[in-house]
């Protein structure tokens, strides 16, 4: 039986870990943490997850949340500029099918247990850069999936040609709060002003039940960009509802009543986009694989690294399964990579994007949304299937072309 080991057990990990144990491989999962101990930490995402990617949880039997999570209907868009009560572009999409936000501690730690239920094999320990040594010589295969940041980084350096930037390109911040699911959309709303930042709210199935996800995304620098260092979660709401009121008045309703979520439930800090050589070389020759944010790290803004997580769980484990018994050596880890950057390069270009100042042909997309919704339907699905993106508003021709197009034929 072919013995394949992970490092990590987040979005990326546990799903493939979970895929390839039904596929009837002896599965090894190295994690730095207990399932108890995921679900008694911190907060650790918003993690909006597609129906795309839903469906592949719903098709290894991990949808365990279905009748309980709230669905996200939809996304609310609204753009304003800094200062004005209202906002200059507003408007409402529904979405074909729901997305679903499950607290990343709920979800993994029942993932974990679930695993070892299965039948898999969990170390518990924070494996080192060295430790992958061990790992590579008892195992056909090694997986790096240990989420962002810079431990990993003498294995998988930055793909500097695939990579856009070297700094953080915002200050993000989210508490889960509680709040009533009547005060604000099922759905996620997307506040915009330019210069200063975003605005996300969102409903989530979390530990105590469904809470509500309220996240600020600011440009650096910019009078948003107040949350370090803000670690109390009264004061952290407080400050919140604060800059709803003065950035988002619109939408500060949403946040006047909720009630904080307590110490775990706030998180704050800066993300540095990167994209990596997804095969590393071991000082002794061996290989090993990256995947989800070890391999691609997106700014939370597109709600896209938990997706592109279950996408690339999805595509490492069919690479794997059709490989049969050949060896998994550097070619065969190169091809997995490359076809998991053939989808992520999409979320990523559109991640990146959403980080630059709007050009005018989006902002003329954004404001047509509210005019023709089928414009909107187009733009809010965008963060299911990202691989639309580029044949259509990376190109300020061809976008503003659709818009004349639709403007013509619903006249
Ligand atoms: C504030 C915020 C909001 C977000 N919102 C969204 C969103 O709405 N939608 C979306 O799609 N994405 C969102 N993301 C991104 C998303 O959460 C991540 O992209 C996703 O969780 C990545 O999954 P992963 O499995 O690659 O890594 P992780 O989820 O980070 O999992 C890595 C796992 O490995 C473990 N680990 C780490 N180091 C080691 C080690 N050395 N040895 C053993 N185990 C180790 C960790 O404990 C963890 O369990 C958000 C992120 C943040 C921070």
């Amino acid at each position: 039986m072919r013995h394949i080991v992970i490092v990590g057990a987040g979005q990326a990990g546990s799903l493939l870990a979970l895929g390839l144990l039904g596929e009837g491989y002896r599965v090894t999962v190295v994690s730095d943490r207990t399932a108890e101990q995921i679900r008694d930490g911190r907060i650790l995402s918003n993690q909006c997850v597609f129906e795309p990617a839903l469906a592949h949880e719903r098709s290894l039997g991990l949808n365990h949340w279905d009748g309980e999570v709230p669905p996200v209907e939809g996304i609310a868009f609204d753009a304003g500029m800094p200062g004005s009560a209202d906002p200059f572009i507003s408007w409402v999409a529904p979405l074909d099918n729901p997305a679903q936000s499950v607290d990343q501690r709920v979800k993994m730690s029942f993932w974990l247990n679930e695993f070892v239920r299965r039948g898999g094999e969990l170390r518990i320990g924070r494996a080192t850069p060295e430790d992958l040594e061990a790992y590579a010589r008892e195992a056909d295969l090694v997986l790096v999936a240990a989420g962002r940041g810079p431990q990993f980084d003498s294995v998988f350096p930055r793909d500097d040609k695939r990579s856009t930037y070297t700094q953080p390109q915002r200050g993000i911040t989210l508490q889960l709060v509680k709040q009533d699911p009547a005060a604000f959309y099922q759905g996620v709303t997307f506040g915009l002003v330019p210069g200063v930042g975003e605005f996300f709210v969102l409903p989530v199935l979390s530990v105590a039940g469904p809470a509500m996800g309220l996240y600020f995304s600011a440009v650096p620098g910019s009078p948003m960009d107040v949350f370090d260092g803000v670690t109390d979660a009264e004061q952290h709401l407080a400050l919140c509802q604060e800059q709803l009121r003065r950035f988002f008045p619109w939408s500060a309703p949403v946040a006047e009543r909720a009630e904080s979520g307590g110490p775990l439930a706030v998180l704050t800090g800066r993300i540095t986009p990167i994209v990596r050589h997804g095969v590393g070389t071991l000082p002794s020759g061996q290989h090993v694989l990256a995947m989800g944010d070890t391999a691609i790290t997106n700014d939370p803004i597109g709600g896209q690294g938990a997706n592109n997580a279950v996408h690339c769980a999805r595509i490492y484990q069919r690479l794997i399964t059709e490989h049969g018994d050949r060896p998994f050596d550097a070619e065969f880890m190169d091809r997995c990579f490359e076809a998991y950057w053939g989808y992520a390069r999409h979320s990523t270009r559109f991640n990146n994007d959403l980080l630059e100042p709007p050009p005018v042909h989006v902002l003329d997309t954004l404001g047509a949304a509210q005019e023709f919704p089928e414009v909107a339907h187009r733009f809010a699905h965008l963060f299911n299937d990202p691989t639309d993106y580029e044949p259509w508003l990376a190109d300020p021709e061809t976008a503003q072309a659709y818009l004349r197009e639709v403007a013509e034929r619903v006249a």
